[in-house]
């Protein structure tokens, strides 16, 4: 393979940025080698700047469930750019976009955009937290909610009761308002409400997890939270910046029959413009400014050609049969994958949700952080690579989560199912 000219500009990039890359995985520090700078896409397929064709299941991580330069998403946002770009005004879009979001998803009856899921979920606990006037949280090992101080958090150790930083950075007086349990593991849940009586404003968790790679929920576990922060005064809040509008219309929480007070949503519902939103109870949502005293503000927030592109994406996703559909393509990928590992006497577990899915290089159940981490990452760098070569271009990386979209064909999965085989078959590492 070419990557001749990624290669110089890979060089070029990582002297004026960290890594060369404006956010770390795309370094491919988890499989090494060199990042193909891409340079087009369209439908299920890239091209980087050497003029390589992938077939793409990494989707932009999550939020291109209509494939790369949909028709109807780029439409809306040459239209919306002609009529000028930012007004730090009202605009009726926004209002639109409000009313697709709400309308798919009833738990939020009162929201704000932002344009990161980082932003959402930042100013979700704060809303939390002003509403319930306690300052702890809780989250979950594995489970990723953006970069803000406060959730960049792994457990103590031994008897300690408060979290501690995962990045430098971090003040350690932050990490310890945030209290981390088990993902699928209702009573380490428990333990941190009996330690903390009265000092918790919310858990915040991934309905589906999908930045440990996908790892559903346990059956009755969302329930039990639910019932859980009922009974402790504290707040539920689902980050489906990932989930929301990709395991179904009306996302995890439709899915599972479990309402949260709080969303949190990013990704699709920008159709791959930068678009975030939380919201949730209106009573709740009377805590943002300028209605009540917690502030959240943004200059870009709402942004016309941003939200044109999210309106244009939940519109062609509320069309009938869109959801099937995904869950139809999702099943082929996954049975393509697993009849490659029973051919080449590969051990994998895949864990799939609908379109969302990871192969795991692990024993099956995987159902908590404890067995994810146990995935064989050296045999997953050299899957990724054999695929890369073969034209297939999945997460960089074996703890994240691979897409299919309503671009993605019946070809394409024989295609990948077939370089899927070729690349266990051929296992360099
Ligand atoms: C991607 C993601 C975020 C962060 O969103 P950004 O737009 O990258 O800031 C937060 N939560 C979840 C569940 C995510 O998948």
């Amino acid at each position: 393979m070419n990557l001749s000219r990624s290669t110089e500009l890979f060089e070029r990039s990582q002297k004026l940025m960290p890594g060369g890359v404006n956010s770390p995985v795309r370094s491919f520090g988890g499989v090494g080698g060199t990042p193909p700078f891409l340079a087009r896409g369209n439908g299920s397929h890239v091209w980087d700047v050497d003029g390589n064709e992938y077939l793409d299941f990494l989707g932009s991580w999550g939020p291109l469930v209509l494939g790369h330069a949909n028709p109807a998403v780029v439409e809306a946002v040459q239209k919306a750019a002609a009529d000028g770009t930012s007004f730090g005004a009202p605009t009726e879009q926004e209002l639109q976009l409000a009313e697709l979001i709400t309308a798919a998803l009833p738990s939020i009856e009162m929201m704000r955009l932002v344009s990161s899921g980082t932003e959402a979920t930042m100013s979700a606990i704060r809303m939390a937290r002003a509403y319930v006037g306690r300052s702890k949280i809780i989250k979950f090992n594995g489970n990723y909610h953006g970069h803000a101080d406060g959730l960049l958090v792994k457990a103590g150790s031994g008897l300690a009761t408060h979290g501690v930083p995962t990045s430098a950075g971090v003040p350690e007086s932050y990490a310890a308002e945030t209290l981390v349990a088990e993902y699928n593991d209702l009573s380490s849940v428990q333990e941190i409400f009996s330690a903390n009586v009265n000092q918790i404003a919310a858990i915040i968790v991934e309905p589906v997890a999908g930045n440990m790679g996908i790892v559903p929920p346990n059956p009755g576990f969302l329930e039990a939270l639910r019932k859980l922060t009922r009974d402790e005064g504290a707040l539920l809040i689902f980050d489906e910046v990932i989930s929301g509008f990709r395991v179904g219309l009306h996302g995890a929480q439709g899915l599972y029959a479990v309402t949260p007070d709080l969303t949190c949503l990013g990704k699709i519902i920008g159709g791959g413009l930068p678009v975030g939103a939380y919201g949730g109870r209106e009573e709740i949502m009377r805590m943002a400014a300028p209605l009540g005293p917690a502030y959240q503000a943004g200059t870009l927030s709402g942004n016309p050609l941003a939200v044109s592109a999210g309106i244009a994406c939940l519109t062609e996703l509320n069309q009938p049969g869109v959801y099937e559909r995904l869950d139809e393509m999702g099943a082929l990928a996954e049975q393509g994958i697993r009849t490659a590992a029973d051919a080449t006497g590969t051990q994998i577990t895949v864990n799939r949700v609908g379109s969302a899915f990871t192969t795991f290089f692990a024993e099956a159940p995987i159902t908590t952080w404890s067995e994810v981490v146990d995935a064989d990452t050296e045999r997953y760098a050299g899957y990724f690579h054999g695929l890369l070569e073969r034209g297939v271009y999945i997460a960089p990386s074996q703890f994240e989560a691979g897409f299919v979209s309503l671009a993605h064909t019946e070809d394409d999965l024989a295609f990948a199912a077939d370089q899927v085989r070729a690349a266990l078959e051929s296992r360099t590492d």
